[in-house]
């Protein structure tokens, strides 16, 4: 039995829409995973993101809750689920892109990282094999294997020595991970086929393929990472600074040449058009910051184009933030309250916006099974491009 169950059901082009059932729940994807970072998803309640979003897989931030509030304090209160109310799935990151985003004074050696800790300057030390450890810990659905992530404008030579080590440690993950789920370490063990599903009841690891912006890299990669074996591919250190078009010619070099019956997952990205742009490219899986973190400065997502609510010109505006968003805060709240909400400081201006937000790139990903499965999905593309790019004019 595997950890996951995997199954494309429809295809256009090379966009698919098909089914991921994790020992908690059943994802339709392609899919948005709203980001936890610190076991909460920002402003935004777990009912909602159930009852009223269904979103049905969150991310959570391995080094956020190893630093804070620990791992012992999680593991001793059952686990990530159980300690922040939450039933459905998780993947947590491998917490390798804030040791090196946030963290100064890193050192990178061939056994791990040493760096120093965002909130206090104590210094810690990251591995692979303590990666894997914090996420059997924590007990997500989905580990993601520990790997370097260079910033995006290192040369070819410091990519290709990256994506070296990152290949080394992908398979020093996998056998930490593995001898884990031997012992039992997952803290959040679930009944083999306690939802309905013949999935083992084991977590599930991806690899991530590294390479930069560099074609040929990335094949290396990709061959490096697929020989070693993951339940599920990512595609790491893309938009980090680099052209778009680079992106979508990575993606075009890399997606048709990953394993076909694994899901493939895309990390960090993006807007919503980058969203639409790696469908179509052949990617399942979506996570990213970017519908809350806007969304606490006033940025709007909307079918029609993005907008800052904070705007004078919507002093007066008695229109719901999208008239085609079928969310309970475009039900009830206009644009001119929730400009005055931003103005005034009060804190349910974040918290609505965010909600919208996660509503328009959950309500989006719908949209785009739906399409895949009707074989209509160069048309939404094309028609979702035109009228988001109509306001922007
Ligand atoms: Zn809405």
């Amino acid at each position: 039995m595997q950890p996951i169950e995997w199954k494309v059901e429809a295809r256009d082009g090379e966009a698919r829409t098909g089914t991921l059932i994790t020992r908690r729940s059943l994802i339709e994807t392609p899919v948005f995973m709203p980001v936890g970072t610190q076991g909460t998803v920002k402003g935004v309640r777990f009912e909602w993101l159930e009852e009223e979003l269904d979103a049905r897989i969150i991310l959570g931030n391995t080094y956020h809750l190893w630093i804070r509030p620990g791992t012992d304090v999680i593991g001793r209160l059952g686990g990530l689920h159980r300690f922040i109310s939450w039933e459905r799935s998780i993947l947590t990151d491998s917490g390798g892109f804030q040791v090196f985003s946030l963290s100064d004074l890193r050192r990178i050696g061939e056994e791990g990282v040493e760096f120093r800790s965002h909130l206090d300057g104590t210094k810690l030390f990251m591995s692979p094999e303590i990666s894997m450890e914090i996420q059997a810990a924590l007990g997500s659905e989905i580990v993601m294997a520990f790997d370097e992530c260079p910033p995006g404008d290192l040369g070819r030579d410091e990519i290709e020595r990256s994506l070296e080590l990152t290949a080394r440690w992908a398979k020093r993950s996998k056998q930490r991970f593995e001898e884990l789920q031997d012992s039992g370490a997952d803290r959040a063990f679930v009944e083999p086929g306690s939802n309905g599903a013949a999935v083992s009841g084991r977590q599930a690891l991806f690899g991530i393929i590294q390479g930069g912006g560099f074609t040929d890299l990335r094949s290396k990669s990709l061959e490096r990472t697929v020989g070693i074996g993951f339940d599920g591919y990512a595609i790491g250190g893309l938009s980090v600074g680099e052209e778009k078009s680079v992106m979508y010619e990575v993606l075009e070099s890399v997606t048709p040449r990953m394993p076909e019956d694994r899901p493939r997952y895309l990390m960090g990205v993006g807007t919503p058009e980058d969203l639409i742009e790696a469908v179509s490219r052949g990617v399942d899986m979506f996570d990213c910051v970017l519908p809350t973190r806007n969304g606490r400065t006033g940025g709007v997502f909307t079918s029609r184009g993005d907008l800052n609510i904070r705007n004078a010109g919507y002093r007066d505006d008695e229109t719901p933030l999208d008239e085609d968003c079928g969310c309970s805060v475009c039900a009830r709240y206009s644009r001119a309250y929730l400009r005055h909400l931003y103005t005034a400081k009060e804190m349910l201006g974040p918290i609505l916006i965010s909600h919208h937000n996660l509503s328009f790139y959950l309500g989006l990903m719908k949209k785009v099974r739906a399409a895949i499965r009707a074989g209509e999905f160069e048309p939404f593309r094309k028609t979702f491009a035109e009228r988001r790019a109509e306001a922007a004019n």
